[in-house]
């Protein structure tokens, strides 16, 4: 779908619906695609035309996304890719989707674009309330430009963990 800008956008909350991880390819930086394939095998991964994505299980979903007394996990936790981290976000050093004033975010003086794929069903639109500019979005540019890994609020984490399997896996 194409992306709003970020000025639009009310909230949003990853609940951990698994939708994303159902009908998108994940494609894989190289280090991560050599991560993944040392630990689990090349079979979790494909190569397209010049990239590299996750495996998809016979339904389309992704390999690793895993369901477990109705709610979705990831098995890729702690390897998550960059591509999985920032979705539905996009943080871009120019206005690729149009509408640039309304996408423009200035974090720490420096001027990026910010915008939301409305696929997600937790986008809610509207004036985004302070949480989303001062603690989401600064995250998502954190994790986007190389200088943050742990996600907070980027991620439904912040729900209970749960042990699957000797191995502790979190929400999406
Ligand atoms: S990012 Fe959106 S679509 Fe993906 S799991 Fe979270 S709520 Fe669902
Ligand atoms: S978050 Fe995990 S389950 Fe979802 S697409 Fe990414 S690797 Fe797959």
């Amino acid at each position: 779908m194409v992306p709003i800008p970020w000025s639009q956008v009310r909230y949003w909350r990853c609940t951990g619906c698994g939708i994303c991880c159902m009908y998108y390819n994940v494609t894989l930086k190289f280090d991560e695609w050599l991560r993944i394939v040392q630990k689990f095998g090349i079979g979790v991964t494909e190569a397209g035309l010049n990239k590299l994505y996750l495996a998809k299980k016979t339904d389309g979903s992704c390999i690793f996304l895993s369901k477990s007394n109705g709610v979705y996990y990831c098995m890729l936790q702690d390897m998550k890719p960059l591509a999985c981290k920032l979705w539905p976000f996009k943080i871009l050093s120019r206005p690729k989707y149009g509408r640039s004033r309304e996408a423009e975010f200035n974090y720490k003086g420096r001027r990026l674009y910010v915008y939301v794929d409305p696929f997600c069903p937790e986008i809610r639109l509207g004036k985004p309330t302070p949480i989303m500019i001062s603690k989401v979005i600064p995250e998502f540019i954190e994790i986007a430009l190389g200088i943050r890994k742990q996600q907070i609020y980027t991620t439904g984490n912040f729900l209970p963990r749960i042990q699957i399997n000797k191995n502790l896996y979190r929400l999406i």
